[in-house]
Formats: structure tokens, sequence, C-alpha cells
């Protein structure tokens, strides 16, 4: 298994549209970046990148290069997801909160988690969405992002998942053999409900 973390913080300009998640929201500020500023796909891209130790990603999406301007961040999460993939490794679960004033989080939580999962193609079950209010911190006019993920290799989950395929072959074998053992046995004669010789 690997363990990765990743974390980043984009500054809320106003007249800018607000993604979080690769989920667009309705609000009079968005975040400022060179790319659209999806601070929650930037810590997860990082926590993938970080997990097999390839860079981060600023290495693979330098700021300065114009093609990367306003791109979708979903772009850089599959970059990521492939690089985890060629590592031999998949997504086991990753859990992630984030930081920020508003919008509120909770109500679209559940949007947010199907978008991430779908991103990362693993259930919405292996995907932890948190928010929490900057309290104390003096960071109103900023969002951040945590995320950690865990990943295990690609051999072992097949391997497990071929130990389950013959797990259940034997169960369905066991099945048929005392199915057969069944129909083979001679079944025990019925007792008559009363002795007719007797009536007679
Ligand atoms: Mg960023």
């Amino acid at each position: 298994m690997k363990i990765g973390f990743g974390w980043d913080s984009h500054a809320f300009k106003p007249g800018v549209p607000l993604k979080i998640g690769g989920v667009a929201f309705d609000h009079p500020a968005g975040l400022a970046g060179h790319s659209d500023g999806d601070v929650l796909l930037h810590a997860i891209t990082d926590a993938l990148l970080g997990a097999v130790a390839v860079g981060d990603i600023g290495s693979f999406f330098p700021p300065g290069d114009p093609r990367w301007k306003d791109a979708d961040s979903a772009v850089f999460l599959q970059t990521a997801l492939e690089e985890v993939h060629n590592a031999g490794y998949r997504i086991a679960n990753i859990d992630t909160t984030l930081v920020l004033a508003e919008p509120k989080i909770g109500p679209v939580a559940e949007k947010l988690r199907e978008r991430v999962a779908e991103l990362l193609k693993i259930d919405p079950g292996c995907v932890g969405i948190k928010a929490k209010t900057p309290e104390g911190l003096n960071q109103d006019d900023v969002a951040v992002a945590h995320a950690v993920v865990l990943l295990v290799k690609l051999e072992d989950s097949d391997n497990l998942e071929r130990m389950a395929a013959v797990a259940e072959q034997e169960t369905h074998m066991e099945d048929v053999v005392r199915k057969l053992v069944r129909q083979a046995s001679p079944k025990p004669a019925r007792k008559p409900a009363f002795n007719t010789d007797d009536i007679t």
C-alpha cells in the first residue's frame, strides 16, 4: 500500500466562476488561479502524485505554461490517475477536508462526492468530502483543501479478486456435489400412514 497527501489554497476573486471538486457553484466570487482554480482537485492531484512519488502538480503543469491557462483541473487529475496506474497501483479510498467561509459545502457535499468519484473512477463510498469554516484563522477570503489517498498494488488487488473467484467456484462445486449425492442416494422408504392389511 501507499499513502499520499495533498494541500492547496486559492484566494477568492469577485466575478470569477467558482468550481470546487469539478462542480460549478453559483457564487459571486470564484477562486483565482492560472487554471480554473479548483482547490479540491488540485489537492487530490497532489496526493495522488505524492503517493507514487513522481513530483507535484506544478512539475507536471507549470503555472507559466499558456496551455494550462483557465484549464479544467479534471485534466490534471486524469494525468495523476494515469501516473498511479502506470506505477501499478489503484485507489483504495480518498479523504478530503475543505476549509472555507463560503459557500456552504454541506448541501452539495453529496454532489461533490459523486463528481470526484466519477473523475477518479471509484465508488462514491470511497470518497470522503468534509468542510470546515476557518474559525479564528482570519482567512475568509481564501479556500483551502487537504486530501489524503490510500493506494493498493494492482497485483495484490488482482490476487484478492482471484482468490474470491476461486472461493466462490469452490462453494458452487460443493453445492453441485451435495445435489448429486442427494440424487444418487436412495430415498428412505416412506412408511404408509396406516397398515391397510390390518383394516381388511
Ligand atoms: Mg492550486
